[in-house]
């Protein structure tokens, strides 16, 4: 087998939250031999009533800070690793670990190093498991001063992971600039295991990502009971759409693959026959326009008019800068020649403690560009379609709106953006559901 065919595989919370889990994770590495490099989250939701070792964590961080006892939230952490070990019959003595940890959360360590025991531990599991070499993260994967991925990350986990054998990193942490350990954000091992695979670019064919899911469904199976999966999607598809809130993979973790071109495939640890979702650098649309349909609710359109707008040199900019001053940030604009139309997230409109900046941001917009009117329509929802090239298919706005008006929907906004693979359409909050459907059964 040659060298450039070794995967990266990578396993979420749930794949790897009990001993009959981890048999899983054994079977599907045992499977296959190219699977050399072994990411791994903590123990996440057994079931679903169950807490993730994590959210222990963080709050066995939270009891020692207020100076209290870890009692009982400590016993649950360590009965999940000793319990599960016990189960697996391994030779591993997990306890002093799980005292040094235990001893320095109460001592005082940070949040972020109290947090990423579940993983730093779980990796030993996993190591012990696969007979394979344990790599403590926080010695391959560095952040910078401004908190984000060092890229000398890359140079240190290639010759941390030359040699011939398996390994197992842990997820979501590394060390910071100052030598302490840091985490990435909430879901973080997605990153790791892109990191790792990017380092290892050139050996490394996929980048497989094991979940609960068998991939991504083209919409919301809450909205389409029969939604069907998506074989094949781009990095960039997947952008579009996850920033309307599709969430099986960590935001981030597309980066450091894409620049190498590294697929990422989304797998079922549940069903480890189903192929599931292939990302890629790019695809043959073949008859399949549309890859994916998101929709989401809460959104407020500013609406600005002036005569003569387009004339004046500056409008724009004056209108964003009233967004800027008061920190609010900005989802589309679309425009028309005496009209301006600021679309936000209702987020993005009310303060940290709840009041509301709409009436300053109003009052901020009329000093700035004294428009004849400006007005906020509130309970848009956004709903995107996208697919690669879709807005060179003749036709597709034409298919799209015309199923939109079947269904009696009205829109409020259409915005095509620029990236090509992105048709974007306001309706009320209330037709979401609809025009997600009549999307959906036009194109899927
Ligand atoms: N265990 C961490 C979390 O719950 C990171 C991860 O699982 O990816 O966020």
């Amino acid at each position: 087998m040659g060298a450039s065919q070794d995967i990266v595989a990578k396993f979420g919370g749930t794949s790897v939250a009990t001993a009959d889990q981890l048999r899983k994770v054994k079977a599907i590495i045992d499977a296959d031999p190219r699977r050399r490099f072994v990411v791994v989250s903590a123990p996440g939701k057994a079931h679903a009533k169950d807490t993730k070792v994590t959210d222990l964590l963080y709050l066995a961080h939270q009891l020692a800070r207020q100076g209290q006892a870890l009692g009982q939230v400590w016993q649950t952490i360590e009965t999940r690793f000793l319990s599960i070990t016990a189960e697996l019959g391994l030779n591993l003595d997990l306890k002093p670990a799980l005292d040094e940890a235990r001893r320095r959360i109460e001592g005082g360590a940070s949040a972020d190093y109290a947090a990423s025991r579940g993983e730093a531990i779980h990796g030993r599991v996993a190591a012990a498991l696969l007979d394979a070499e344990y790599v403590d993260a926080a010695e391959v994967v560095f952040f910078d001063r401004a908190g984000r991925l060092d890229p000398r990350s890359y140079d240190a986990i290639a010759a941390r992971l030359s040699g011939p054998g398996r390994y197992v990193i842990p997820g979501f942490y590394g060390q910071s600039a100052a030598g302490e350990v840091k985490t990435f954000s909430r879901g973080g091992s997605d990153v790791t295991g892109s990191v790792v695979a990017r380092a290892l670019a050139g050996r490394v064919a996929v980048y497989e990502n094991w979940t609960d899911v068998s991939g991504f469904l083209m919409t919301d199976p809450r909205v389409v009971a029969e939604a069907k999966a998506i074989n094949e999607i781009t990095y960039g598809e997947l952008r579009e759409l996850s920033y309307m809130g599709a969430n099986v993979l960590h935001e981030e973790a597309v980066f450091p693959v894409r620049e190498k071109r590294i697929p990422i495939n989304i797998r079922n640890t549940n069903r480890p026959a189903d192929a599931g979702t292939m990302i890629v650098a790019s695809r043959d649309p073949g008859h399949q326009v549309v890859v994916g349909i998101a929709g989401t609710k809460g959104f407020t359109v500013i609406q600005i008019e002036k005569a003569l707008m387009n004339g004046e040199v500056g409008f724009g900019r004056r209108v964003l800068d009233a967004f800027e001053r008061l920190g609010i940030s900005y989802e589309h604009t679309p425009t028309g020649i005496d009209t301006m139309s600021v679309v936000v997230s209702d987020k993005q409109l009310v303060d940290k403690d709840g009041t509301s900046r709409l009436e300053q941001l109003l009052e901020d917009l009329q000093s700035a560009v004294h428009p004849d009117n400006v007005k906020a329509s509130p309970g848009m929802a956004l709903v995107a379609t996208v697919g690669q090239g879709m807005n060179h298919a003749i036709g597709t706005a034409a298919r799209l709106f015309t199923a939109l008006a079947k269904a009696r929907v009205n829109v409020r906004m259409i915005d095509q953006g620029s990236s090509e693979q992105n048709i974007i359409v306001g309706v009320e909050e209330a037709d979401l559901a609809t025009a997600i459907k009549a999307i959906y059964a036009e194109f899927a």
